[in-house]
């Protein structure tokens, strides 16, 4: 276990956030030169309806292969990515990307990307999202755009006609991490959105906490009057998918189902182990 603050010495301290800071700047530095020389990836999360079980969309879900470090998560890189603007790029080729993949593997189901708030605030990302469809030749209503509830109140009068112009593409949003923000329910209807996410963190004790058990079932009714679709994230085991049941949900997305997997492995089923699974199970 970590050990308190302490029994940690001043000087050890700073030392330490000295090195924590050099090393986001490296993994900036060399970030951008991943981008380059193609070590980025995506993996893709299947979405089910838990009436059938039946797939009905896939999470684009970006990774990094650093030569000599292994994947870096997203959690570590997103954020310095954020930082360092280089989002702007990054994002704009995981949009290319994921709708030409799924043109290639002739998907037929939805393809959600994840929009970071930088990009949702940058006057480019209704072009790169234009273009991303014009080059692939997905048909706009396969894609859908993940933003979070927070980078959609962050900046209102920027936001708003941005959500309009995405729309007006033909493109879907859903609200990721839903619950998790803090926007009041009167602020994020003035926005148009197609779809919630319900944050995971409603998940993990569902078959034993009965709050969280109440605050699920208030999302979904939410979705309810509001018309719009809700998928629940992060589910991993048969319980929590009969409750899920129980209360109505109708869509859901976890471990249960799998691990995020390139596109060709999930439409194959080639039942080899993923990387991801076996760096997840060995750390
Ligand atoms: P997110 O968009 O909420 O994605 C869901 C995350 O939950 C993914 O983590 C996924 O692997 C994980 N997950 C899915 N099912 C389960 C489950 O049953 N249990 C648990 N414990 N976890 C589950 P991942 O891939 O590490 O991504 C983390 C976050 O990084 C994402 O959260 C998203 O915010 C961000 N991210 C990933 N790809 C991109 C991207 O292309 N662009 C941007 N801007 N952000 C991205
Ligand atoms: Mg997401
Ligand atoms: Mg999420
Ligand atoms: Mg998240």
């Amino acid at each position: 276990r970590a050990k308190g603050a302490n029994d940690v010495t001043p000087s050890f301290f700073e030392q330490s956030m000295d090195d924590a800071a050099r090393e986001r700047r490296v993994l900036a530095h060399e970030m951008r030169r991943a981008l380059e020389t193609g070590q980025f990836y995506l993996n893709f999360q299947q979405q089910h309806a838990v009436r059938n079980n039946a797939i009905v969309g896939y999470e684009a879900l970006l990774r990094w292969r650093h030569p000599q470090k292994g994947l870096v998560p997203p959690d570590v890189f997103i954020p310095i990515a954020e930082e360092s603007g280089l989002i702007l790029d990054l994002g704009a080729w995981v949009l290319q990307q994921a709708c030409a993949e799924a043109v290639t593997w002739q998907v037929h189901q939805k393809i959600a990307v994840n929009i970071s708030p930088l990009q949702l605030t940058n006057p480019t990302l209704v072009d790169n999202v234009r273009e991303a469809l014009q080059k692939s030749g997905l048909d706009p209503s396969q894609l859908e755009l993940e933003v979070t509830e927070t980078a959609i109140i962050s900046d209102r009068e920027r936001v708003l006609p941005v959500l309009q112009q995405l729309h007006g593409l033909g493109v879907t949003i859903a609200i990721d991490d839903f619950g998790t923000g803090y926007s009041s329910l009167a602020t994020l209807n003035s926005f148009s959105f197609d779809r919630i996410k319900v944050d995971r963190s409603f998940v993990t004790n569902l078959a034993e906490n009965s709050r969280s058990h109440s605050m699920l079932r208030t999302i979904l009714a939410l979705g309810k009057s509001l018309q719009v679709s809700v998928l629940v994230e992060g589910v991993e085991t048969v319980d929590q998918l009969t409750i899920l049941a129980q209360e109505g949900c109708a869509e859901v997305q976890g471990f249960i189902y799998g691990q995020p997997a390139p596109l060709a492995d999930l439409l194959h089923s080639v039942g080899l182990p993923h990387e991801e699974a076996s760096a997840k199970t060995s750390s």
